[in-house]
């Protein structure tokens, strides 16, 4: 039996070892045959650990080229992939160890002492090391050990990876996810976007999410295209990449903080063919500044941790700023309010049914039975539309909507509002607790610093074009939205800031 997920995104190493797969700021080269060896041999070092078949291994590592073998060696070596976000504390890797028991975890030498103690506690097995330069305990390891002749054979249906949902409120829940729902989901990709051997891809983004790790490095496998692998964004060295390169994939802050740099300009992007943005809405405004500055329309595509990717604007034809495109072929995409789909332009929950869905939340099946229904369509969370051309819209997410004196008002309406007027950067919209409304419309603005913006002002500009209901009952001012390293503006602790605005 083969391995379906390794066979495919190694298949180049095996034709074409000498071909590039990536090359690092700092001069390091590294062709496909180079990565696929050393994914065998950590492949040969994870099954000496004694890590089984089916067994997950925890990674909390910097972005590197190993850290991307070993994501290849685990799944050779016929293992779950668990990556974790650096930015997680002890505390919150102790949750996940405990809840996912890796048989081992493997962390930044520089925390394995405080880390073994917390892998002790969570029941872990084996911890190993590897650091931001691929050098640590497993690296070693590697070095020694035989490397695996033949990946461990794993069918469609088995797991490649366990990826824990950013959770913004409750437990973190693990994302199961097949061979066959990360394959077909970057062979799709590869196709929809057009990736050849011919591509080089700037690659900036963490590889501990499904953004980086899958959409980013599994298309690159699979298409034989190149990489300038960079450790994360970074505008000097994503700016000086470009000439020669092909394609960046990106979060929308990456392209927020490129358009403030000078020297992105139409010429130093002669060679790119596209620009992809994901995980986080993309301002319509940052569509057209991208488009007048480089000539470039900015792809807008839409995915989750559980589902991979679901839409994607079209390669040919009209990229619509503000949507986030068509259903990818192979998925199913239904809005649903009440029980029924709605009508095309109103708003409902997206729902979404394809070989690219979860296979259900790890140890959670009463989570898994309310998100995921028998017949196999996955209810996002997201609140979005869809028009009569096909284009999806997201609205919000069904949690951050908010209901003022019964009434629903979605944030993204009246953040779009307060966006246009003149003076503000940008704006999130929110519901805290309110005495007479449940809950009371708040608006937390930043300002672009070129106009003195008031309270009253914000609300009486918009009170033209929004219904009193939907008007903010309190502006609040910041400097800075707060943003998780994806872009997502985190509302949860925007509502847990300012839960007593209203109280007596
Ligand atoms: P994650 O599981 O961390 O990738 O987060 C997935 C969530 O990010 C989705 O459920 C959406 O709420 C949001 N998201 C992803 N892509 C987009 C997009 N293009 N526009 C708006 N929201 C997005």
């Amino acid at each position: 039996m083969p391995n379906h997920l390794i066979d495919a995104l190694l298949a180049g190493a095996a034709t074409d070892p000498a071909a590039l797969f990536a090359r690092t700021p700092d001069g390091r080269r590294m062709t496909r045959g180079e990565l696929a060896t050393g994914a065998a041999r950590i492949a040969g070092a994870l099954l000496t650990a004694g890590v089984a078949p089916g067994d997950r291994v925890a990674v909390q590592v910097d972005k590197s080229l190993e850290a991307l073998q070993l994501y290849l060696g685990t799944v050779m070596a016929g293992g779950v992939f668990l990556p974790l976000n650096t930015a997680y504390t002890p505390a919150e890797v102790q949750y996940f160890l405990s809840d996912a028991t890796p048989s081992v975890f493997v962390c930044d030498p520089g925390k394995e002492a405080a880390l073994s103690q917390v892998a002790a506690k969570a029941g872990a097995g084996r911890v190993l090391t590897l650091d931001a330069g691929g050098k640590g305990s497993l690296a070693e390891a590697a070095t020694t050990a035989a490397p695996l002749d033949a990946p461990v054979p794993r069918d469609a249906e088995d797991l490649a990876a366990i990826l824990y949902t950013s959770g913004t409120t409750g437990r973190s829940k693990g994302a199961m996810l097949s061979h066959r729902a990360l394959l077909s989901n970057s062979e799709t990709l590869r196709d929809h976007w057009r990736f050849t051997d011919a591509d080089v891809l700037i690659h900036a983004l963490p590889i501990y999410h499904t953004h980086g790790l899958f959409v980013a490095s599994n298309v690159a496998l699979l298409s034989g295209a190149a990489c300038v692998f960079l450790k994360g964004f970074d505008a000097d060295a994503i700016l000086e990449a470009m000439p020669g390169a092909t394609s960046l994939m990106g979060v929308p802050t990456f392209y927020t903080r490129l358009l403030a740099d000078d020297r992105l300009t139409k010429d130093r992007c002669a060679t790119m063919r596209l620009f992809i943005s994901g995980s986080a809405p993309l301002l319509a405004e940052t569509h057209v500044a991208w488009e007048q500055r480089t000539g470039h329309r900015i792809l807008e595509r839409y995915g989750m941790t559980e589902t991979n990717m679901n839409t994607s604007n079209p390669y040919d034809g009209d990229r619509r700023a503000g949507t986030v495109g068509f259903p990818l072929p192979g998925v199913e995409l239904r809005i649903m309010a009440d029980g029924a789909e709605v009508a095309p332009g109103d708003i409902g929950v997206i729902e979404v049914r394809g070989p690219n869905v979860f296979s259900g939340y790890w140890q959670m099946p009463e989570k898994t039975a309310e998100e995921l229904r028998p017949d196999g369509w996955f209810i996002t969370g997201d609140l979005g539309t869809l028009d009569r051309d096909g284009y999806v819209t997201i609205v919000g997410r069904a949690k951050d909507l908010v209901i003022s004196g019964g009434f629903n008002v979605y944030p993204k309406e009246v953040e779009e509002a307060i966006d246009e007027l003149p003076g503000v950067l940008e704006s999130a919209v929110i519901g805290v607790p309110h005495p007479d409304f449940g809950e009371g419309v708040v608006a937390v603005v930043v300002p672009d610093g070129t106009l003195e913006l008031t309270e009253d002002g914000v609300v009486s500009a918009i009170a033209t074009d929004l219904a009193k209901f939907k008007q903010p009952k309190r502006v609040i001012f910041l400097d800075a939205l707060p943003r998780n390293t994806m872009g997502k503006v985190q509302k949860a602790a925007l509502r847990s800031d300012y839960a007593g605005l209203f109280d007596a």
